[in-house]
């Protein structure tokens, strides 16, 4: 048995940069006129996901490993023992060991010249999985491996591969230069099982960078800013949150409608994956807590706190709904 790790964020990506040969596979096409589109299916049917840990965790997030450069895919979380499957036809074009963890592997699918997939932690390779070889979109490439995170304090067991789409025509000059944000591929039937586990994804960075692709950016310390516009309910005008990528708090301000801060203070959260809402705390600046519930499903927040020091609401029912952009 495999001892677990216990890891902060998506660390696979260094593997996948440091696979060699990456370059080359685009080096013809650049600048070329023979774009195709090709649409994609997610790596994992219908059934097995799961949301132990986040459901998904976006394309583009600054976060632990990913703090300047924005991660370059998207972690899909799996039912432990379900398989990795191939997201479109194409050969197999590198299956590599994982030098942070033995025995895994993260296997590149490449489809023609310009696009490439890339799949990591896969425990066990399927019959068949081999360099060279042929793979039919959906077909099994192995096991989904286990991972541990750990959430709030207490530590989640759970199956995970980072997915990631490189197209040799994209170059932004970051790390993992190709990668792009998968989702607007999706095939239609992809795109529904994408939208299903995305209304149960939960996840730290989901305040400033709630969206299913965010851009990756490159600055040498992001501090990310987001506004969120009161829609309906009775809680403050507008709410501003700014995170510190590599902190696990954020700060806030409350503003009333015409953006005149209220309150200010740090903002703690504990995201609770596949259910109706997580706990968020708003500690005011010399103050005493802000016991609240919240939400958010891309674009909009639904957020329920109390007055300090009061009891956390036990729902989202008296909570108010945002919007931001
Ligand atoms: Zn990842």
């Amino acid at each position: 048995m495999r001892p677990a790790r216990t890891i902060a964020t998506c660390f696979w990506c260094a593997v996948i940069a440091g696979c060699g040969g990456s370059a080359e596979i685009g080096g013809g096409s650049a600048g070329g006129a023979t774009a195709t589109s090709l649409s994609f299916l997610m790596p994992v049917v219908a059934g097995e996901q799961a949301y132990n840990a986040y459901g998904i965790w976006p394309f583009g997030v600054h976060g632990g490993g990913h703090a300047t450069d924005g991660h370059p895919g998207i972690d899909v979380e799996f039912t432990p023992g379900a398989s990795v499957r191939a997201a479109a036809a194409g050969t197999i074009q590198a299956v590599v060991g994982d030098t942070e963890i033995p025995g895994r592997y993260t296997i590149q699918i490449a489809h023609g010249a310009r696009y490439r997939t890339d799949y990591t932690n896969v425990a066990t390779l399927a019959e068949g999985i081999a360099v060279g070889g042929a793979v039919a979109a959906g077909q099994s490439l192995g096991e989904a491996g286990t991972q541990t995170l750990t959430i709030g304090t207490t530590p989640v067991t759970f199956a995970m591969t980072h997915f990631q789409v490189d197209d040799f025509e994209h170059n932004e000059g970051l790390s993992n230069p190709f990668a792009v944000s998968p989702v607007d591929a999706l095939d239609p039937s992809a795109r529904a099982l994408f939208d299903t586990i995305w209304q149960g994804a939960a996840y730290r960075q989901e305040l400033c960078e709630p969206f299913y692709a965010n851009d990756r950016g490159s600055v040498a310390n992001p501090v990310l800013t987001r506004v969120w516009i009161r829609q309906t309910g009775a809680h403050a005008g507008r709410v501003v949150f700014t995170c510190r990528t590599s902190a696990s708090t954020a700060a806030y301000v409350l503003q009333n409608e015409s953006g005149v801060a209220i309150e200010e203070g740090a903002v703690t959260i504990t995201p609770t994956a596949g259910t109706a809402f997580s706990t968020i705390d708003l500690t005011p600046t010399g103050g005493t807590v802000r016991r609240g519930v919240y939400v958010i499903t891309g674009s909009t927040m639904t957020i329920d706190y109390a007055e300090p020091g009061a009891a956390r609401p036990g729902d989202l029912s008296g909570g108010s709904t945002y919007t931001t952009s």
